[in-house]
């Protein structure tokens, strides 16, 4: 049901507007930069395709005249183990100096943002969605900066207790993706955490990708398709288990598993997901 009233400042930059093109290229920079994760995680089998390749065309054979030469094979190694390798990390280093480039002139945009009236706010809906992992003895949600919270909560700043977030210029408030798919990226990258779809209420900045806000109430978890232990069979229950942290800090961490994964898991280390859903207070689909 999506019937709160919603205030959301519009963050927007004048450069978007004015420079369309260099800057929407710039914006686009985190999908590009997906893409590019996702070509470097099929790396390692473009590499041994091209090898065998090599291989059967006799460019390992000590064959005096071989299909395909010894120096294009050498080459081809240097570049493979050497040269993309490198090209990767300088590309790297230029997604990172492109970021901060990015967060500085947000930052400057805000300097300059006129003070508002707040009843005269743009308002809109924010649903978003984001990853989170489910720890301790009771579950509960943690964010990825480790900060846990319930279905329904006002954000806090943990920097500035006098701040109400989200504060200009400070990272407080609940953050979420706009779009499914950068969550859905993001669990790709992070396996063992839950997806959620939530709400988000109160005032808020809206980015090109996402919110961050005042307070957020929780609408769903997705119930990961696959057991998280053994990745191949499909996940039925809840289990959790302990963690050892640094300096012997110990938690709770919750993971699902298949029928054949949670055998010797004691019950009651264990959850179904109505036991889950009802612990949690949120639908779990
Ligand atoms: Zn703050
Ligand atoms: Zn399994």
């Amino acid at each position: 049901m999506k019937i709160w009233a919603r205030i959301a400042i519009e963050w927007k930059l004048r450069d978007e507007q004015n420079r369309a093109g260099v800057f929407n290229m710039h914006m686009d920079l985190k999908r590009i930069k997906q893409g590019f994760i996702r070509l470097i995680r099929i790396y390692p089998l473009i590499a041994i395709g091209l090898l065998i390749i090599a291989y059967l065309l006799g460019g390992f054979s000590e064959q005096s005249n071989p299909l395909v030469p010894r120096t294009i094979v050498l080459g081809m190694l240097y570049g493979l183990i050497i040269v993309v390798p490198l090209l990767a990390i300088l590309i790297f280093v230029g997604f990172s100096v492109s970021e901060d480039r990015s967060r500085n002139r947000n930052l400057k945009s805000l300097e300059n943002l006129p003070a508002e009236d707040p009843f005269d706010l743009a308002q809109e809906e924010m649903c978003g969605f984001k990853i989170v992992s489910l720890t301790g003895e009771l579950p509960i949600f943690t964010g990825v900066t480790g900060d846990t919270y319930k279905n329904d909560e006002n954000a806090i700043c943990k920097e500035f207790p006098d701040h109400v977030p989200p504060v200009i210029g400070c990272e407080c408030g609940f953050y979420a993706f706009k779009n499914r798919r950068d969550a859905q990226f993001e669990l790709s990258i992070h396996p063992g955490l839950f997806l959620i779809d939530v709400d988000l209420f109160g005032i808020g900045f809206s980015h090109k990708y996402g919110y961050r806000a005042e307070s957020q109430r929780v609408n769903s978890l997705e119930f990961p398709k696959r057991c998280m232990r053994c990745k191949v069979l499909p996940a039925r229950v809840f289990i959790k288990s302990y963690k050892i942290g640094y300096g012997n800090n110990v938690w709770w961490h919750w993971s699902v598993r298949c029928s054949l994964c949670v055998k010797g898991v004691k019950p009651e280390n264990r959850l179904t997901i109505e036991q889950m859903s009802q612990k949690l207070n949120v639908e779990i689909n």
